[in-house]
């Protein structure tokens, strides 16, 4: 019999897999494929951190796939190319995907589709990324939604989870020998230098650890998710973030478990935590209906605005090193741990769009190739939000002060202590100002301004005063 192909993406997980369903009940062989793109014209390749978490999440797949009798087969190249020789080689009749919904991945499978359809092959996509594909919720006059509060509305009016798809317990594996590379070949883990090493103390990638995080999340913590969510100190968020990212459990799953697992809290963290699953879904919609999100302004009054083009402060910034250790303290968290929370992601997006007046999309372009969890939508949509000019976004004139950032939610001074080490001997009074430290307490916490740790490269009234100015002459 011939096999179908079952091409896995951003969907590398076995349970509530359409994809892989649907090919379990048409019978035929299944011959489980991911293909590491190369040679491509995506504007979008993958990140640099993210490779890390791709190399160890195939690996998983991989284990999955051998304990069941088979494996998964790698490919590195045009996927178009990869394919159209594929069907060849085992005569493939049907190939089968989960949906993506970036720009270049929309363009991708339409072209492959209508390709491999010429050659006489049945390709069918699924639904297995969102709760809502994003033609499916649309406003009274059919067309997107801008704003996030109706748009999710709407969705909530239309989510009818069902029971998720069950792993299958037993696979017809297709294992006839093809030409298969080898992990190692992708070089996908960093090298000269490897600046991954603190990665492995943190993340465990793949779908079994995925299931084991989100049941420790509702074990024990989505209770308090209203509470603890804004304290960048305190494991209050799910970090779910890369293994959804990378499809390792699905939307659903989570909702289904969030749901039915106990009785439904409206007041207590579920309901506000299913709505950041809702940010989500907002944010592809925003990226299906506005491909240009992750390049140009939603808003078109920003086109004219006026930003700086200054390197030393956009690597000051990168590095951690402009003096305000909020801000600091983040910009070290992303780079150590491959992650940032989501209220010093908002801070250090705003200290970078208005207090340095760089534009968003340099500090998109950093979040895509540190974060483990860069994903086209959120990323752009996130960086649109708070520098004023994308869907629904944040006042522009909502400037963060840093400081009083620092003080409501690093109260104790916590997070900065464990990133920025260099300030961990300061009392909370002066941890997120050390430039108004009295003498005695910087000598005794052996930090030496200019030398130890940075002054403020710019003054947070003079910065306000700047950004707003700018922000007045588009408007
Ligand atoms: C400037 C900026 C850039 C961002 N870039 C990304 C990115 O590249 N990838 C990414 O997944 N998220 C991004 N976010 C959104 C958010 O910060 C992360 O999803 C969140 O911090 C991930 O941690 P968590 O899994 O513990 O989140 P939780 O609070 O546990 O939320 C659960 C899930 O909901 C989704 N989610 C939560 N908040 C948002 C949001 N505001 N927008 C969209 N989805 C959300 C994520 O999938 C997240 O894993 C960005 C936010 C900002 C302000």
């Amino acid at each position: 019999m011939t096999p179908i192909i079952l091409w896995f993406r951003k969907d590398l997980r076995l349970t509530d897999n359409p994809a892989l369903t649907a090919a379990v009940e048409d019978g035929a062989p299944i011959l489980p494929l991911y293909i590491l793109e190369e040679d491509t014209n995506n504007p979008w390749p993958l990140g640099n951190a993210q490779k890390w978490w791709l190399h160890h999440s195939l690996s998983q797949l991989n284990e999955t796939f051998l304990k069941l009798g088979g494996q998964l087969f790698l490919k590195r190249g045009n996927p178009q190319e990869i394919l159209g020789e594929l069907v060849k080689t085992v005569r493939a009749k049907e190939v089968y995907w989960n949906r993506c919904y970036e720009p270049y991945a929309l363009h991708r499978d339409n072209y492959i589709k209508e390709n491999l359809q010429s050659l006489g092959v049945r390709v069918k996509g699924f639904k297995g990324n969102l709760l809502f594909e994003p033609w499916e919720v649309l406003n009274k006059q059919g067309t997107a939604f801008k704003v996030y509060t109706p748009f999710w509305k709407e969705c909530l009016s239309k989510l009818d989870v069902q029971k998720t798809l069950s792993k299958p317990k037993k696979l017809n594996l297709y294992n006839a020998s093809v030409l298969n590379e080898n992990l190692s070949d992708f070089k996908l883990l960093p090298q000269n230098p490897d600046w991954s090493l603190n990665f492995y103390e943190v993340w465990q990638p793949g779908e079994m650890n995925a299931e084991k995080l989100l049941k420790e999340f509702l074990d024990h913590r989505v209770h308090e998710y209203t509470l603890k969510r804004d304290y960048p100190a305190i494991n209050g968020t799910s970090r779910l973030s890369p293994h959804i990212h990378f499809g390792e459990i699905s939307v659903r799953q989570i909702v289904e478990q969030l749901k039915f697992s106990k009785e439904f809290k409206k007041e207590t963290g579920d309901e506000v935590y299913l709505s950041e699953l809702g940010w989500r879904e907002f944010c592809y919609s925003l990226l299906y209906h506005f491909p240009e999100l992750p390049e140009r302004n939603f808003q078109i009054t920003f086109n004219d605005f006026s930003w700086e083009n200054n390197d030393a402060n956009l690597r000051d910034w990168q590095k951690g090193r402009t003096g305000y250790p909020i801000v600091d303290a983040g910009m070290r968290e992303l780079w150590t741990t491959g992650w940032m929370h989501n209220r010093i992601r908002m801070i250090v997006a705003s200290f970078l769009t208005k207090h340095l007046l760089l534009p968003w999309q340099q500090g998109e372009k950093w979040f895509w190739n540190t974060l483990l969890d860069a994903d086209l939508a959120n990323n752009a949509s996130g960086w649109q939000w708070v520098a004023g000019c994308g869907a629904d976004a944040a006042p522009y004139f909502r400037i963060f002060n840093p400081v009083l950032q620092g003080e409501k939610f690093d109260p104790e001074g916590d997070y900065v202590r464990r990133f920025v080490p260099e300030l961990r001997q300061l009392s909370k009074q002066y941890i997120h100002k050390p430039w108004l430290a009295p003498t005695e307490e910087l000598e005794k916490g052996e930090v030496v301004l200019g030398k130890t740790y940075p002054y403020p490269i710019i003054d947070h009234g003079k910065a306000r005063q700047r950004a707003l100015q700018a922000y007045k002459n588009i408007r």
